[in-house]
């Protein structure tokens, strides 16, 4: 891979047989529990090394594929010792917060909740914490973490706590946490990476080595290992990943400015470029009755997909600290006037 070529080149390029060498274009499906004297769940198999190529040529480390975007949040928690402090974004993945706050029932962890963009306490948890997870833009609201300032405190602080970064929102093409010095970026590849909303898949990548052998042998203690098909579709959702972004982003811009000076709607986030979108109307009937209006656009959870998907996320008992008129908005593909027309339709009633 030449260092001079783009993210969304090398997307398209890490992870292929060698075409010199007179191989098949793309990786084959390789579905086996043994290579020889080798057990799969310990040392992969050639499916899973090619999408984990490429993953890792667009991050710049080390990455391992799990079986989910849950199970790469297991297995950094599986890293830690017990009595370990985390802190994590008040608004952050749903799951990720189900999982703190169950170890911290069970007596395993402490888990302190900080609002991502309140720097400075992220900053002060640095020197206090085992572990900082962060995640940005956050789901589903959509808060930007400072994460120059975060990572520079924690290098320089003497504790040194592990981070993580919660990639998934803005995928590689988007953000590259090891290079703003991140020990871990994990992804949920269920969405953006898979892109079709047709698998389950996780990633981790280590930029270090020792963490990525951690990681790996997380990955054999647990078991959590990805599926063959799985990791193959994941390759290829991820050559598109660039186009199918771009294409988004545009049509979400769209969609932020009409959205913006619609009367029904109090609040707009967008972080400024990416695939999803939050908005919030008055208050939660509000919320209901335009996603019950809509047609076009699924009310659908899970997002990344090339589907338009909408979803308030107050409803789940995990989420009810979410904004309650707040509507999540994951930007597809479709035509961005029937985008528009969909929208108007379902909050101008
Ligand atoms: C979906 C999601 C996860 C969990 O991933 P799964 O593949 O559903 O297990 C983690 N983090 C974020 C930000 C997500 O959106």
């Amino acid at each position: 891979m030449n260092d001079s070529w783009s993210p969304r080149t090398r997307a398209i390029l890490a992870g292929r047989p060698d075409a010199a060498d007179g191989q098949p274009a793309n990786v084959p499906l390789v579905p086996a529990s043994a290579l020889g004297l080798d057990y799969s769940r310990e040392v992969g198999t050639p499916t899973w090394a090619a999408f984990e190529e490429a993953v890792g040529a667009l991050e710049g480390g080390t990455a391992t594929a799990f079986a989910s975007g849950m199970a790469t949040v297991t297995a950094v928690l599986d890293l830690l010792p017990a009595g370990a402090t985390i802190a994590v974004p008040v608004y952050s993945y749903t799951g990720t917060r189900g999982a703190l706050d169950h170890a911290q029932k069970q007596g395993k962890l402490t888990v302190r909740r900080i609002e991502p963009t309140d720097t400075a306490a992220w900053i002060t948890a640095a020197g206090e914490v085992d572990l900082l997870w962060l995640e940005t833009p956050t789901n589903p609201t959509l808060d930007v973490m400072d994460l120059d300032a975060i990572l520079s405190a924690v290098a320089q602080s003497e504790r040194r706590p592990l981070t993580v970064v919660d990639n998934t929102f803005a995928t590689p093409l988007g953000q590259q946490p090891l290079a703003l010095g991140a020990d871990l970026s994990v992804h949920s590849a269920t969405k953006f990476i898979g892109g079709h909303s047709d698998l389950l898949l996780g990633v981790v990548v280590a930029g270090r080595d020792d963490l990525a052998t951690a990681v790996r042998e997380a990955r054999t203690r647990t078991g959590a290992t990805p599926g063959t098909l799985e990791s193959w579709l994941a390759l290829r959702g991820l050559r598109t990943l660039g186009v199918r972004l771009a294409e988004a982003s545009r049509t979400a811009e769209f969609l932020v400015d009409r959205l913006a000076s619609h009367p029904a709607v109090t609040r707009v986030r967008y972080p400024g470029s990416g695939a999803m979108v939050a908005f919030e109307l008055a208050d939660g009937d509000a919320a209901e009755r335009a996603c019950a209006k809509l047609e076009l656009i699924h009310n659908a959870t899970s997002l990344g997909g090339v589907e338009t998907t909408v979803e308030r996320r107050a409803h789940l008992p995990g989420d009810s600290h979410v904004p309650a008129g707040l509507l999540r908005l994951s930007v597809g593909l479709e035509d961005s006037e029937d985008l528009w027309r969909d929208l108007e339709r379902a909050l101008g009633a």
